[in-house]
């Protein structure tokens, strides 16, 4: 909405859109026979449009002026074949003009999503979801909307308004100019008040999206609210929005129940002043009934030419923005792609060394670096526990490794390939990530696990569910493994979830294990089969794990711990607490915050990469997280 807003339609600049304009049209390219039908579709139908009153002059003539009974039949049969010659052209521009664009809005569709695919983390961390989703769905439709629908109005109403103008200045100059000075007036007034529409039109809109916003907050956030007892609170703020949104539209309605009256009053009296004008011209002996009415016929064409023109320039503006905003996403480059010429990762044992690491978000306002000089190597088969306050930098050194982003200095490399030289699907194959909030897709269990391995047998993806400690409650569900889960479908607990990503971890059977444990407490029978589905799963693996329980850190080989991106202390759990440094020091903050019966973590919450809103704590003991 906020992109709207920013959106000035005077400011796209002409030049500019022709180019989008081009590019555009590389989408209807592909239908060019169908769009060529379309187009002498809408040639034949402007003709005839024109045909129409043009016939029906002579039938008036005949009845009146020459009392002409055969000349009336013949003009009958002709006008009718006129209008049934009209209803196939029409039909055959509808039909071509909506398939086409439906057609187009498809390929549009899929192009933007394929790129959107392809594109890197640090793009989509700076754009919201529902700003992107809006894209493809809304700004889409906008831009189907010109390149077919509009180019067909846009070629139909200039060739019915020369034909028109030729025709009534061939019939009757004076009526002509008559018109000429009447119609700018009556359209003038028209669209003063149109323009002031749809300026209010927008401001509600705004005004609505601003309530919306309001909506969204108190419904995503109703836990806060709830907690806070904030209900009054949000009421009255939705109530102020809603009461300025009332105060706008009750400008709008007094200004389109004006309108309409207005516009029909001055059509009819420009249409009964042509009628005065031209009732002189035939007394006068210039002009005959017939031609009179046909005047009259075309007059109100070449009305309604124009009343669409200033419609298609303001469509024509919004899909200028509209495209706009789509090419920005088509042309947004993968940071993260494959070197030139690079050559697959070969199958590893899963050696990960960090050399001399540092790393900054590009978003970031400080440029302040995230990670410093990490310098670290993980052995093959190794359990590696990063533990630190909350906003250390555990996540970010994780996403390192498969390339989510790539560090500002030093190497990461992987069984000594330094991993920007490889292919990066080829590396990500042999990486699997367990994240803190399992996202389910919508769809079946089945369809869940088997989105570790794609190709995976029945017996290999229950053997995989079994291993995950997950097989016994999938069996319980409705309908088992085809029981649909997601947003739409049954909603499992946070250790059931966890167990299905963790399945599919083993499908996927990496040799490099990245896993990041959920912090939010799970009931204590959950805990255990989580915890032995966890060890199933980085048996004879390089696991790296950003570890919240006790028993993870005492499963490890080594422990790293991170403070303000540096790597601090390395060892084991024995080792680190013989050093009495930071992690003794936070190990034993943890233990005595068990003690106390007011638990409370002892870093400050914040947002995460990958999944929002989380809980981030440090934290050694089960459920405590
Ligand atoms: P941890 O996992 O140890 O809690 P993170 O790696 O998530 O720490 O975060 C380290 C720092 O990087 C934090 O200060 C966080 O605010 C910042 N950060 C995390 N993700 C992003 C991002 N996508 N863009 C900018 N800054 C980020």
């Amino acid at each position: 909405m906020a992109e709207a807003k920013q959106e000035n339609p005077l400011r796209v600049n002409p030049l500019g859109g022709m180019s989008q304009f081009r590019r555009l049209f590389a989408f209807v390219q592909p239908y060019r026979r169908r769009l060529a039908v379309m187009l002498a579709a809408v040639v034949l139908g402007s003709i005839l449009s024109l045909a129409g009153p043009y016939a029906l002059q002579f039938l008036i003539d005949a009845v009146f002026s020459r009392g002409d009974a055969t000349l009336l039949n013949q003009i009958t049969l002709i006008l009718i074949g006129i209008f049934a010659l009209q209803s196939v052209v029409y039909f055959v521009r509808g039909y071509l003009l909506a398939t086409i664009g439906e057609r187009v809005l498809a390929d549009m569709r899929v192009t933007l999503f394929e790129h959107l695919q392809r594109l890197s983390l640090s793009f989509f961390n700076e754009r919201r979801t529902g700003e992107l989703v809006s894209r493809l769905t809304n700004d889409v439709t906008t831009v189907r909307g010109v390149v077919t629908a509009d180019i067909s109005t846009a070629l139909s109403q200039t060739l019915t308004f020369i034909g028109a103008f030729i025709l009534i200045i061939v019939t009757n100059w004076r009526l002509t100019v008559f018109m000429l000075v009447l119609i700018p007036l009556v359209m003038l007034i028209a669209i003063l008040f149109g323009r002031r529409l749809r300026t209010l039109s927008t401001a509600v809109q705004d005004q609505l999206a601003d309530a919306t916003t309001v909506l969204e907050e108190a419904i995503g956030g109703v836990r806060v609210v709830q907690s806070f007892t904030r209900e009054a609170y949000e009421v009255g703020r939705f109530r102020q929005s809603i009461q300025q949104t009332l105060l706008l539209a009750f400008k709008r309605i007094r200004l389109s129940s004006l309108f309409g009256p207005l516009a029909s009053f001055m059509g009819f009296a420009a249409v009964i002043s042509i009628f005065w004008f031209g009732g002189h011209e035939v007394l006068a002996g210039r002009l005959t009934a017939g031609q009179l009415l046909m005047f009259l016929i075309l007059t109100l064409t070449i009305a309604g030419s124009i009343g669409q023109f200033s419609s298609l320039w303001t469509g024509l503006q919004e899909a200028l923005g509209a495209s706009r905003r789509l090419f920005e996403i088509l042309d947004a480059q993968p940071e993260i792609a494959d070197a030139p010429g690079a050559p697959p990762l070969p199958p590893v044992q899963g050696r990960i060394t960090f050399e001399g690491v540092s790393f900054a978000y590009r978003d970031n306002p400080a440029g302040a670096a995230i990670l410093t000089d990490i310098t670290l190597d993980v052995q093959p088969g190794e359990v590696l526990a990063l533990v630190g306050p909350s906003g250390a930098g555990k996540t970010t050194l994780v996403n390192l490794v498969p390339r989510f982003y790539d560090p500002t200095a030093g190497r990461i490399c992987v069984d000594g390939f330094d991993i920007r030289t490889v292919q990066v699907h080829s590396l990500r194959s042999q990486i699997g990530i367990v994240p803190q909030e399992t996202l389910l897709f919508g769809g079946s269990v089945r369809d869940n696990i088997l989105y570790g391995r794609l190709g995976a047998s029945e017996a290999e993806m229950i053997e995989a569910a079994r291993a995950a400690n997950a097989h016994d409650f999938i069996l319980q569900l409705p309908n088992g493994y085809e029981t649909i889960v997601g947003e739409r479908g049954v909603k499992l607990s946070g250790g059931q979830r966890q167990r299905i990503a963790i399945a599919r971890a083993i499908l996927k059977n990496p040799r490099i294990l990245l896993l990041d444990e959920a912090t939010s407490s799970l009931d204590s029978e959950s805990e255990g089969l989580v915890q032995e589905a966890l060890e199933h799963l980085m048996r004879d693996r390089t696991s790296v794990v950003i570890a919240h329980r006790l028993s993870t850190i005492q499963n490890a080989h080594r422990i790293a711990v991170l403070e303000e991106g540096r790597l601090v202390e390395l060892g084991t759990h024995e080792e680190l607490m013989a050093q009495d440094g930071l992690y003794a020091r936070l190990y034993r903050i943890q233990f005595k915050l068990d003690e106390s019966p007011a638990t409370t973590s002892i870093s400050a919450a914040d947002a995460g990469p990958v999944t929002t809103p989380r809980r981030r704590s440090f934290s050694f003991l089960p459920g405590l997280g």
